[in-house]
């Protein structure tokens, strides 16, 4: 197929997870709009293959090496070309075959590859928060030099992103970012000791990655959003305030310094900011379903519960400390969640983890990339030996 001006190349860094399978679903409702260019994925082959079949990529690529056999074997009879392994990752990301890369990895694994699109001059649609979390005054300062927009996908960030457009000259006050809550709002300690992994995976709004589901129980997601908050949009700390909103209905609010407030409103389904990062700048029409606010007769906003949710509270420490402490933060909050997910350590445990790391590894004030990679390796270490993985 030749590849006209108006239809976007696509590459795809994630495509079988959450965001990577909901972000096909647009692709494929828009065949004028956007090609598939490029499917990656860590491990689940049957899934890769599936999309590759019914896609022809130029390019897929799986991270786990053992399963490269079995791809190339599956995909023998196309043209597709297959590669396997963490710098074939990194690498293709570098490839000037795409338009786009939706950066949707989770965690720190998504960071090499979302730098080397930026360093092509890719334009990146950022699903992958922890990217900014870890390095995002490196990613920031990169995408700025290399004139390449962040679209972020995030529903909170894309809200914000949203309210923006038309303000590009007027200081933002503040931002609201909302929150749902989580599945165990307005639990306390005496509950959380118990929960397990099933009950943390059961989000009350949106179906998502088992790593962001059990970060939106903890509220270290939220925390997560703030860091990133203050990458995308250039905030200071005291700019970015948390409200919980059970209903997530209204995604995110800017406060304008009229005081005046916008606000990004819809149902809760990620093709929307999926959709908006691929098409941005401009609107496609879709068949989603719309909101009714007749029958949101109740749109609720409160504080949330630092005293029980304390991860939310170590992620603002990190955010306003700055320096490499956000990637020590988030360096244990993957290997916590990890051991929670493997019924490793407890709901409650993995604040003490992340607490206790981010005080022991050695804070840097301005770190350089090579310090962020020493203090996400130093920091997943020193938390595996607490949680003896
Ligand atoms: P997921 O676990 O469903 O999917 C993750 C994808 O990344 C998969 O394709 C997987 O194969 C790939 N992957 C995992 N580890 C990898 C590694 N080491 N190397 C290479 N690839 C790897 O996750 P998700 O829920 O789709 O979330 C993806 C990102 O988007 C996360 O950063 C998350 O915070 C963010 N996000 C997700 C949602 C959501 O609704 N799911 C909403 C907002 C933001
Ligand atoms: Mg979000």
């Amino acid at each position: 197929m030749t590849t006209t001006s108006t239809i976007k190349r696509i590459a795809l860094f994630g495509s079988t997870g959450s965001i990577g399978t909901q972000a096909l679903e647009v692709i494929a409702a828009n065949p004028h709009h956007f090609t598939a260019e490029v499917l990656t994925c860590n491990a689940n082959d049957d899934l890769l293959i599936k999309q590759a079949l019914h896609f022809n990529p130029n390019i897929v690529v799986i991270t786990d090496e053992s399963k490269y056999t079995k791809v190339k074997d599956a995909l023998a009879g196309t043209d597709i070309k297959v590669f396997a392994g963490e710098a074939a990752l990194a690498e293709v990301a570098s490839m000037d075959v795409y338009d786009l890369m939706v950066a949707a990895i989770v965690g720190y694994a998504g960071l090499a590859p979302t730098l080397n699109a930026i360093n092509a001059g890719k334009p990146v649609a950022l699903a992958n928060k922890e990217t900014l979390v870890v390095a995002g005054d490196i990613v920031m300062q990169k995408a700025i030099e290399k004139r390449v927009p962040i679209i972020p996908v995030d529903s909170e960030h894309s809200a914000i992103f949203q309210c923006l457009i038309g303000e590009m000259r007027n200081p933002i006050e503040k931002v609201i970012l909302t929150a749902s809550g989580g599945p165990f709002l307005g639990k306390k300690t005496n509950y959380l000791v118990n929960v397990k992994r099933e009950h943390a995976l059961q989000h009350p709004n949106w179906n998502m990655g088992a790593k962001i589901s059990v970060d939106s129980s903890t509220l270290m997601n939220k925390g997560l959003e703030m860091i990133e908050a203050r990458w995308l949009f250039n905030l200071t700390p005291d700019q970015i305030q948390v409200v919980i909103h059970p209903q997530s209905i209204i995604h995110s609010m800017v406060q304008f310094q009229d005081g005046s407030i916008k606000a990004q409103m819809g149902l809760p389904d990620m093709k929307l900011p999926i959709q908006y990062a691929l098409s941005f700048p401009g609107r496609i029409k879709n068949d989603f379903p719309r909101c009714d606010f007749r029958k949101y007769n109740n749109l609720s906003f409160d504080e949330p519960d630092y005293r029980t949710f304390r991860n939310l509270g170590l992620a603002i420490e990190a955010l306003k400390e700055g320096g490499n402490l956000p990637c020590i933060l988030n360096a244990a909050n993957e290997i916590a969640v990890y051991a929670f997910l493997r019924n490793r350590l407890g709901f409650l445990e993995m604040t003490e983890v992340i607490e206790k790391t981010m005080q022991q590894v050695s804070f840097i004030k301005q770190p350089s990339l090579d310090d962020y990679y020493e203090s996400d390796g130093e920091a997943r270490s020193y938390a595996a030996d607490l949680i003896q993985l």
